[in-house]
């Protein structure tokens, strides 16, 4: 097995400021801290920990390569992509587009070579060099749409490599499964009117972005049904995400038979993140990246390619990325220093209203909400 690696020492140098959520501001009592919340030293973590643990040593080095404008485009509006550009180039640099999402002189550069090390990703899964692989990259993609960028992310990674393989690898049908704990609404609205690109999203309820990711979200014109939302509530930990996973996300999958599935990989459903409130383990992304694989395996040749989203506590996060490194290459779990106290504070057995959200989310690519079972259905 040949593993792809995307890590580039630029994505550790994304500068989000002295905010915290916000940007810090004296007349409301917003603090400066050294730490904002998307600070890259959480990434850069992950990555010091794939090199310590020896990984690294095991992993195909895949070279991030900038995304060129032609790229960013397919999937961005000209106006976005003008307006990063140019604010990129201010002594301070500029935001995303929501206020919150700040980066530092250079940050389209950053941004792109986000975007670009997805696309060297998804291609060389797609070409077969390598069998899988994972994209270290930051800033994250998955809130930005079209026309902008929010929530720490300024180009949606994820999209622009999912377009990319569509169009310049000539795929035909592409999944991408999110299961970072915020709703993928940046690449739901990407993809809201085309049925060729099946978004599935799995998220905490009412989370972030605010009144987002509803079930009844499902689509519109010709993309309508190709849209699935999965939200779950607060508490959710190892059992409902496999439960989700294998109830409500392959059924979806395995209807679409896609030719290649995007994972949409953020930490922070884990146990000890600050922005939000679930209790996923280590262990339990160890789970979800085998049964990805697995399905992927069924379904596409292999064809699955992991690409980093969110994930906000620096101490966790390296240890569910090393756990899901350790998946790809065929390696046993490993318990980490967290594991003692981490697995005894549950989430590992599926309660009863979790089970049924899940039950609620259950939707057939291609119909409209609430219409049918997709464990029904046989796919020839
Ligand atoms: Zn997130």
């Amino acid at each position: 097995m040949t593993i792809g690696y995307v890590w580039n020492t630029v994505y550790g140098w994304v500068d989000t400021g002295s905010g915290s959520l916000f940007p810090s501001d004296a007349t409301s009592g917003l603090q400066p801290i050294a730490h904002h919340l998307a600070h890259p030293d959480t990434k850069r973590r992950f990555h010091e920990l794939v090199a310590v643990s020896g990984l690294l040593d095991r992993l195909r080095e895949v070279r991030a390569l900038p995304a060129t404008e032609t790229d960013i485009l397919r999937v961005h509006t000209a106006e976005h992509l003008a307006r990063i550009k140019a604010e990129s180039l201010l002594p301070k640099g500029g935001d995303a587009g929501d206020g919150c999402s700040p980066f530092g002189k250079g940050g389209y550069e950053i941004a792109a070579l986000s975007a670009g090390g997805a696309i060297q990703l998804v291609s060389q899964v797609v070409a077969g060099t390598i069998d899988t692989g994972y994209a270290l990259v930051n800033p994250p993609g998955h809130h930005a749409t079209r026309a902008s960028g929010m929530g720490f992310c300024v180009f949606n990674n994820v999209s622009v490599a999912a377009a990319y393989a569509k169009e310049v690898l000539g795929l035909e049908r592409v999944a991408i499964v999110d299961w970072d704990v915020h709703h993928g609404n940046g690449t739901q609205d990407i993809w809201y009117s085309d049925p060729s690109v099946l978004t599935v999203s799995l998220h905490q309820h009412l989370c972030f972005p605010p009144n987002s990711g509803f079930r009844e979200e499902r689509g519109s014109g010709a993309g309508a049904g190709y849209s699935i939302n999965i939200p779950l509530p607060p508490g959710s930990g190892d059992a409902a995400y496999l439960h989700a996973l294998e109830e409500a996300v392959f059924p979806a999958l395995r209807a679409f038979r896609p030719e290649l599935i995007i994972v949409a990989s953020g930490f922070d459903a884990s146990m000890m993140d600050p922005l939000a409130r679930q209790m996923v383990t280590s262990a339990g992304f160890a789970q979800l990246t085998r049964r990805m694989l697995d399905l992927a395996a069924d379904l596409c040749e292999g064809k699955i390619a992991f690409v980093q989203e969110g994930g906000y506590s620096p101490y966790y996060v390296p240890f569910c990325g090393v756990a899901v490194l350790r998946e790809l290459l065929g390696e046993p779990y490993e318990p980490d220093p967290y594991t003692p106290i981490v697995s005894t504070q549950g989430g590992d057995v599926l309660l009863e209203h979790e089970a049924a959200a899940v039950r609620a989310a259950v939707a057939i690519p291609g119909t409209p909400a609430g219409e049918g079972d997709p464990r029904a259905i046989t796919v020839g």
